[in-house]
């Protein structure tokens, strides 16, 4: 869509809501006027004394839309943060009303376009306001009533896990960047080990080297350590011998006697056996994921798994047997060959089974899944909504409730990723990571270490390398760099 800013130059916020809008469309800046019915928007903002104007002149599907929206004007005690969001929010305002209109429909999120809507709610939360009154806020920004019920369920969750931490406490992410074969919807950094086989060994010392760094710092700064989540990628790709050297690794350098939850993603279900389960349970991993996505065979194979939904209830009961562990199950909506009966039929499957956590996630292509490229048939965003639909009741008539929440871009349909669980097994680093609670420190290629001062509101992001070769080239200059970071207290 081409974009024309007059006023302003607030060009995150005018793409952030293009994005939530019109999720097909890609920005462009022309050098010249439209064409007559192209798809365009024209957005203007008027700085009054008294109010600030945004009005919206939009083009779609060859018809014309036009839309305003106000707010007062920035005071001078007010600072350019405050100044930047009243007047961001006063564009995207006007740009909903005319998208909105455009549409003949409002996205589920309303006006929000940011990936944890969560946020708004727990922030009147924390402050001592009621419920009702987190809701008018997010009526406010038009957000419809299943996704309110949601966020509100996941802000009191959100307020309760801070509650239970100490300002002395972090969280640690450990990254393992391998998987059996590449999904088609994945984007993440993940290598198929067969083809990366030669990059484990030198990744895993790497990997040592980093848990060394980042002790000494961990220790000077007499932080203790509440959780810790081995992800990536999937851990259990690797061998039983090296996830326990590993897992000893960790547990030699660092104290954790404070630790609540030791999470360890198992999710490739042709990944998980006997002897691996073992061997996180005798490090004390308490948690673990083993991740069907769909139990379709057909869609299973669309989307380059290379097992069945067989395999999945053998990795299961393996995983039930094999140690003290609650299981979290992801799922995905709006995955090729899947219809909203084939949704139902993987949901009652996976309550059957009756895992401590259930994650529902709605499909979010980015450009660099394999199935973004080959332009492979997907369910519509009404039948996506429907298969979400489905899950709410079937997993709320089965006693779970949400606890967290984030939305990606390039959803279908617009919608989010909800973590369920039974009451009580809530994972406490995924609602620390989502909602940034504390301090979490990463290690590994493409973590993002994210250094939380609560006081002063502030974050600071610290990233490794994205890609293995990188990681372990630069691995020197990681550990300084681990050895030399300071983190704030809550
Ligand atoms: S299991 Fe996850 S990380 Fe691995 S290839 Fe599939 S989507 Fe990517």
């Amino acid at each position: 869509m081409k974009l024309t800013l007059i006023g302003h130059n607030y060009q995150y916020a005018t793409e952030q809501m293009l994005l939530t809008l019109f999720p097909g469309e890609r920005p462009e800046y022309p050098s010249s006027p439209p064409a007559e019915g192209e798809n365009a928007l024209s957005l203007r903002l008027f700085p009054g004394n008294l109010w600030a104007t945004a009005t919206a002149k939009l083009t779609y599907g060859g018809k014309s839309y036009t839309a305003s929206a106000r707010v007062r004007a920035p005071t001078a005690d007010m600072d350019k943060v405050e100044t930047d969001r009243a007047l961001q929010r006063c564009l995207k305002n006007a740009f909903y009303r005319a998208g909105a209109a455009a549409l003949g429909r409002e996205p589920p999120w309303g006006a929000l376009t940011g990936v944890r809507p969560v946020k708004i709610p727990t922030k009147v939360l924390r402050r001592g306001g009621s419920l009702s009154q987190a809701d008018a806020v997010l009526k406010d920004y038009r957000v419809a009533p299943l996704r309110r019920k949601l966020a509100l369920a996941c802000a009191q969750r959100t307020v309760e896990a801070e509650q239970s931490l100490s300002p002395d406490e972090v969280s640690l992410y450990v990254g393992v960047p391998f998987c059996p074969t590449r999904c088609s919807y994945c984007s993440f950094i993940s290598a198929d080990v067969h083809r990366a086989l030669s990059l484990v060994e030198p990744y895993a010392q790497a990997l040592e080297r980093e848990i060394s760094a980042l002790a000494q710092a961990v220790r000077r700064q007499g932080t203790k350590v509440r959780t810790v989540y081995w992800g990536g990628g999937t851990p259990t790709t690797l061998s039983p011998a090296l996830l326990d050297r590993l897992l000893t690794r960790l547990e030699v350098e660092l104290d954790l006697s404070r630790l609540t939850e030791y999470t360890v993603e198992a999710g490739r279900p042709d990944t998980v056996t006997a002897e691996k389960l073992a061997a996180l349970a005798a490090h004390g991993v308490g948690r673990i994921s083993v991740n069907p996505q769909s139990m379709s065979d057909a869609v299973l194979k669309a989307i380059g798994r290379s097992h069945t939904a067989a395999d999945i209830l053998t990795a299961y009961d393996l995983a039930r047997h094999g140690g003290p562990f609650d299981i979290n199950m992801d799922l995905i909506a709006g995955l090729p060959g899947d219809t909203v009966a084939g949704f139902r039929s993987t949901l009652e499957q996976v309550l059957a089974l009756a895992p401590e956590n259930i994650t529902v996630h709605t499909l979010a292509l980015k450009k660099g899944a394999a199935l973004a490229q080959t332009g492979t048939p997907l369910p519509t965003g009404e039948e996506v909504s429907a298969m979400l639909d489905a899950a709410w009741s079937a997993l709320e008539g089965a006693g779970y409730r949400p606890y967290y929440l984030y939305r990606q871009k390039y959803m279908s349909g617009g919608f989010e990723n909800v973590g369920w669980c039974r009451p009580g097994k809530e994972n406490l680093y995924n609602i620390c990571m989502m909602e940034e609670l504390h301090t979490v420190l990463s290690l590994g290629c493409g973590g993002v270490s994210k250094l939380i001062d609560r006081a002063k509101g502030s974050l600071v992001r610290v990233s490794n390398p994205k890609y293995p070769q990188e990681y372990i080239q630069t691995i020197g200059h990681i550990c300084r760099q681990k050895e030399e970071l300071v983190w704030p207290t809550i």
